[in-house]
Formats: structure tokens, sequence, C-alpha cells
């Protein structure tokens, strides 16, 4: 989608009014949200500085209310929410989607792959009444975004600092890391060299200190790709560990399906993608399923994240850990 330029933000100081704050969910599992009620005395704040005029999960209900900011957790994935993104967008100044599932579509864009009409029908013994798009977009696929704030869920510290940008009449940072340079900053120990665990953090944006490398679990790319990844490198380093095709794949695509540079990944893998856009079509997705190795993918990863991530090795000790 074309972006025009994001108008500047006037600082609450020369607004003469505290700037409208508005808080809207799609398709997603109110993670994001609690990341933010989760501010503690932050939220407090937060409460003085903004008029906060929705904001479900805090109980502040008023989906129409014109915001200054509006931040968005979840995918684009029924076709009403198509169209309340767009009356979102219309009624705020600064549009931020919040999370993997806004900013990539989420582990729900795992359908982008699949047949989701046939999914629907063996799902449900009324598929008629069942309102769901074909795929799970990120907010950006269908509107003009100013800031995207990725993770799963997102972080709250990065939430806070874009709000308290935004006040002061600044551009919020946006940050370009990966997560590797977190892991250098902290003098911490590579699992991947170390424990030969597939590690996404070399193609990964950081904003999460690196949480998961910090406790010794590598890094599953929550956050998302970072500039410029070397997806391509790093699949051929997790094959050189041993994992086969299918669960160097599983790897990238176990919480950014919807994510251009690690979709890369499932093309390089099974040739019929190799022409492909960055959402699949449905027919690509029959085209995938019907092969062998393609449905046996696709299934595993449907029918549980957690045992499909089980075939890795690094992994199954994370689990063992749990
Ligand atoms: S990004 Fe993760 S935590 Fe946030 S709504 Fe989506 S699934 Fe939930
Ligand atoms: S543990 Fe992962 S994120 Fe940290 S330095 Fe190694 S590869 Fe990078
Ligand atoms: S280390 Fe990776 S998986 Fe863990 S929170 Fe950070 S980006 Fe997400």
């Amino acid at each position: 989608m074309t972006s025009p330029p994001s108008p500047p933000f006037e600082p609450a100081n020369t607004l003469g009014r505290r700037p409208r704050l508005a808080v809207h969910k799609l398709s997603s599992c109110d993670g994001c949200q609690l990341a933010l009620l989760n501010a503690g005395e932050s939220l407090l704040t937060l409460a003085e500085r903004f008029d906060i005029v929705h904001f479900a999960e805090a109980g502040i209900i008023d989906v129409d209310a014109e915001a200054d900011i509006a931040l968005v957790e979840g995918s684009v994935s029924t076709a009403e929410e198509a169209k309340r993104i767009q009356a979102i967008r219309a009624r705020s100044r600064w549009l931020m989607p919040i999370g993997a599932c806004a900013t990539a579509g989420g582990p729900q864009a795992l359908r982008n792959l699949a047949d989701a009409e046939a999914w629907i029908a063996s799902l449900y013994p009324e598929p008629q009444h069942i309102d769901a798009r074909p795929t799970a977009d990120a907010v950006a696929a269908h509107v003009h975004v100013e800031l995207e704030l990725p993770g799963c869920p997102v972080s709250t510290t990065q939430v806070l600092a874009a709000l308290a940008s935004l006040l002061a009449g600044a551009t919020p940072f946006a940050e370009q890391d990966k997560v590797c340079l977190d892991c250098k900053r902290r003098g911490q120990v590579c699992v991947l060299v170390t424990q030969d665990a597939p590690c996404l953090g070399p193609v990964t944006v950081t904003g999460c200190d690196a949480l998961c490398t910090s406790l010794g679990r590598a890094c599953y790319g929550c956050y998302g790709p970072a500039e410029n990844p070397e997806v391509a490198t790093l699949a051929q380093r997790f094959a050189e560990l041993g994992l086969d095709a299918e669960a160097v794949t599983r790897r990238f695509l176990f919480q950014q399906s919807g994510a251009e540079p690690f979709q890369q990944r499932v093309r390089a893998w099974h040739p019929k993608l190799q022409a492909g856009s960055a959402t699949a079509s449905a027919d690509r997705g029959r085209d995938l399923a019907s092969a062998d190795r393609g449905s046996s993918m696709l299934s595993s990863m449907t029918s549980g994240m957690t045992s499909a991530d089980r075939n890795l090795s690094m992994t199954s000790k994370e689990d063992d850990d749990d």
C-alpha cells in the first residue's frame, strides 16, 4: 500500500487538551492489550496524560470515538474487520498497530498458506455463519499506518515510549537492531554457537531485551524480521544443525507466517511457491496442501504448534523445562 507522509503530531502542550487515545481490537488473543494493562503505575500516568476514549480491556468502550492516537491489536481476519479498520483509520490521526497479529497477521496467518474455506468447512457444522476472510492480514495491508510496534505480545516499554514521544511532539523511535545485538550488550552466551539451538535472533528485530536468550532459550522470532534479514543463510545454518527442510520452515513460520522475509524460506523450500506474492493465495495454499510434505507440514502446524515445534531439538528441551 502506498503510504502518504505522516502528519507531524501536535504536542500535548499546544493541543490545549489531553490527546485522545483509543485501543482497538481485531482478531487477537488480547495479549497485547494486557501488555498495556500490565504497565503498573505507568498506567495511572497514561490515564493522566491521555483522554482514553476506547480501551475495552480497561472497561472503556466507545468504538466509534475520534482519537488522536489509535493503537490496534489483532489482524484483519473478517469482512467486518476489513470495514472497521477503514473506519478506525478515518477517525484517527496516528494509527499504530501493536503486536505480531497487527503487524504481520500473527499465528492466525497460518491460514494464508492453506485453503481456509476447506478448514472452516471441516471444523464447523454450519460454515455459512462463519465470517472469515481467506487471509489474516496485517493492518498495514489495508490502511496507512504511522508506526508498527511488533512482538507477541508487544513490548509495554516500547508502547509507552512511543506514546511519550508523541506527547512531546516527537516521532517515535522504531527499533532496528537485531536480537543478537541485545545478547552482545548483555554479555550473554550464544545458544546457537554453544548449544546448537536454532535461534532466530540473527534475523529478528529486538525490542524484548533478548528475553528468551537471556534465559538460555532460542529466539523464535516473535518480534518479526529485522531489516535485511539473512534468512537463507540462517536456514542453511539450521540445516547444518540437523533440521530437515520441514523443521526449518516451521521454525521461521511459527509466529510470523505472514512476514514476507520469513515466507521466502517457504518458497525456497517448496518450488511451487517460488513465483508467488507475499500473501499466499488460496490456490497456492491448495497446491501446497496437496503436496505430501506440504500437507504434512500444514496439518502439523494446524494440529498444534507446540507438537510441531517439539520436533526441534532445542525446543524439545525448552518444553521439558516448562
Ligand atoms: S501479537 Fe500475540 S499477544 Fe498480541 S494479540 Fe496477537 S497473539 Fe496475542
Ligand atoms: S543466542 Fe541467538 S540472539 Fe543471541 S547472539 Fe546467539 S544467535 Fe544471536
Ligand atoms: S527473544 Fe525472540 S522469541 Fe523471545 S521475546 Fe525476544 S523476539 Fe520474541
